[in-house]
């Protein structure tokens, strides 16, 4: 069985937050690859992701590249309509029957993992890997007994990084330097992304 952590998200833009969660998944639960996937249209976000998806997913692909475990997939940009993780692990299961599959999520996606489109039909099919992030802490206890024995909760050291600070502070037009890799800033500067 190939172990494959599935890393979801927006990604508008990819920053070191979502690298270092999957990264110390990929070594805390001896995963073989973790695979990056930018959502078309999030299911519980409200507004349309900023950036196009074609730049979201070139921003993935410059931030990962020279990881030998890290890929980048465009399967829920092709998907017309809302990208719902149960539609992108039938998906993925049928691609690779010899996978198993866990999502990697931050602490606000673990809380309201309740709320996740099909559930408990997802968390039959994948488990959960879970890290706290600064302002969300993961609170398994509140999670419904069903779902609490399909997450695992790994320790991770906390940034208080987000997409949408990233943007805000491309708005005010001052530096995301260091927030995001090299490649992905220097893309966008070039391309102008998130106003200024
Ligand atoms: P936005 O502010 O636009 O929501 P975001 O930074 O939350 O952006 P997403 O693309 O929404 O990024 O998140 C993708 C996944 O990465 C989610 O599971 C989220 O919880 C997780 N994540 C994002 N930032 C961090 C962080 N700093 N630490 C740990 N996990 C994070
Ligand atoms: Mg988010």
């Amino acid at each position: 069985m190939k172990r494959v952590g599935l890393m979801g998200g927006t990604f508008d833009p990819i920053h070191i937050g979502h690298l270092l969660a999957a990264e110390t998944a990929r070594e805390q639960c001896g995963l073989d690859e973790v695979w990056f996937i930018p959502s078309r249209t999030p299911p519980l976000k409200s507004g349309a992701p900023s950036a196009s998806g074609e730049d979201r997913l070139e921003m993935v692909r410059l931030a990962i590249a020279g990881h030998p475990a890290f890929k980048a997939l465009d399967l829920e940009l092709r998907r017309p309509g809302i990208s719902y993780s149960i539609d992108t692990v039938h998906e993925l299961s049928a691609r690779c029957p010899g996978c198993s599959f866990a999502y990697i999520i931050g602490g606000d996606r673990v809380n309201d993992l309740p709320r996740w489109h099909r559930i408990d039909e997802l968390a039959a099919s994948v488990a959960f890997i879970g890290v706290s992030r600064p302002g969300h802490p993961v609170d398994i206890g509140s999670l419904p007994e069903s779902l609490r024995g399909r997450v695992r909760i790994i320790p991770m050291p906390q940034l208080d990084i987000s997409s949408s600070a990233i943007r805000a502070l491309r708005r005010e037009g001052r530096s995301v330097r260091y927030l995001v890799p090299d490649g992905v800033h220097d893309f966008i500067v070039r391309k102008g992304l998130y106003g200024s």
